[in-house]
């Protein structure tokens, strides 16, 4: 009976501990999830708001995820430490890749960019592709413009595996020195006098491409070419009518040339009838707006490409610098000259009257003009002397010449 009565007694003791068991391990349990929370809602809480700046920066969100996750357990610093490194990711990578499209986003930071591309791009061909490289090679940032310099010291002994010294050449310029290596790398095969030369012409750029005003309009050695032109206004000031001259052109007008180029044109024209030969004057000064009229004119009917291989823009004809005359005979049009027995005598002999064929077969590519036999250009005696010996024409002279000039 003691037994049956101490019984329920312990059965009530027993539920009772056990009760109080179970409420206790509850109890603990949210302690330390109460902890454990902390960060896990401050982490999820910093989502909430920069959730978008994180889903805004999606390639960067490893590293900074992972860099975030230990210092996050701490406190608030957490949160502007996420941002800061998301932050930084996002001026780091953002310009890199939107710039380009945006256009609009970083003028500060194109500019540069594009400006030490073509610093680099316009310094010796053999530096462009190899500053490429070593950036891209070499992870840190300090050796790719220690590299630069290195590497464009190097261009003028490599441009094809043949050592070339321009420092040699005939017009070398030391401040065209990238530009000759360049262009010896884009033209294989010319050697680096030839280099030197068509550099110093301005070949290295399309023709018209950043043309220069002539320095003396009024020089007897002005250069008037596709890169050197003429002011709108200049007009010689002693122009005189030439002594032989194509009777067409008497009824048509005069027929100029500057004072001293008319004379030596008669005296040229006298000595040729001398030896049997007839040449007239046919086309001598022009001014700038009777060009403009030409020029337009042929345009109506050729494509301008094809216009600028045979007739000079306004203010880049010789014939402005009234120093240039198209010639005929009796017998043949000026643009027939060639074919004259005439020619062959006007090739071998108007030099000694001062007197050049500019453009010639030859030399095309040189000055961008079909061949015109029939276009003399005066320059004096010495300097077409010296021109018709070694076979140059005044934009050759010029460019190996301009220091004796
Ligand atoms: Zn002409």
């Amino acid at each position: 009976m003691k037994q049956n009565g101490f019984g329920p007694v312990l059965i009530v003791i027993v539920v009772a501990l056990l009760a109080a068991l179970i409420w206790m391990m509850f109890t603990c349990q949210e302690i330390p999830s109460a902890v454990t929370a902390q960060p896990t809602q401050s982490s999820a809480g910093t989502s909430s708001a920069p959730a978008e700046t994180q889903k805004s920066e999606p390639v960067s969100s490893d590293a900074p995820a992972t860099a975030a996750a230990p210092t996050v357990t701490q406190t608030v610093p957490d949160t502007s430490a996420a941002e800061t490194a998301s932050v930084t990711i996002i001026d780091v990578t953002v310009p890199a890749t939107t710039v380009a499209p945006t256009e609009t986003a970083a003028p500060s930071a194109a500019a540069p960019s594009r400006t030490s591309y073509f610093v680099l791009s316009s310094a010796p061909a053999t530096s462009v592709p190899a500053t490429t490289v070593p950036p891209a090679t070499s992870a840190p940032a300090t050796s790719a413009p220690a590299t630069v310099p290195a590497t464009s010291s190097a261009p003028p002994a490599s441009s094809a595996g043949t050592p070339m010294s321009f420092e040699a050449s005939l017009g070398y310029n030391e401040k065209s020195a990238s530009l000759y290596a360049e262009y010896a790398k884009s033209h294989p095969g010319l050697d680096s006098q030839t280099v030197v030369k068509e550099v110093n012409i301005g070949l290295y750029r399309p023709f018209y491409t950043d043309p220069e005003p002539v320095d003396d309009p009024s020089s007897l050695l002005v250069l008037v070419n596709k890169y050197h032109y003429l002011p709108s206004d200049y007009e010689p000031t002693d122009l005189v009518d030439l002594k032989y001259r194509h009777p067409d052109r008497t009824s048509k007008g005069r027929v100029t040339l500057r004072s001293e180029a008319a004379a030596a044109f008669d005296k040229l024209c006298e000595a040729a009838a001398d030896e049997g030969y007839t040449i007239l004057g046919f086309s001598g000064y022009r001014s700038y707006s009777y060009q403009q009229s030409i020029y337009s004119s042929y345009c109506k009917s050729d494509p301008q490409s094809v216009v600028d291989t045979y007739s000079a823009r306004a203010g880049y004809s010789e014939h402005q610098t009234g120093l240039a005359i198209d010639v005929c005979t009796d017998e043949y049009a000026y643009n027939k000259f060639g074919k004259s027995p005439e020619y062959q005598w006007a090739k071998e002999n108007i030099h000694k009257f001062g007197f050049i064929i500019h453009y010639t077969e030859s030399n095309k590519d040189l000055t961008g003009y079909k061949n015109e036999e029939w276009h003399f250009r005066y320059v004096g005696v010495e300097a077409a002397t010296f021109m018709y010996e070694h076979c140059l024409v005044i934009d050759e002279y010029i460019a190996l010449y301009a220091d004796s000039v």
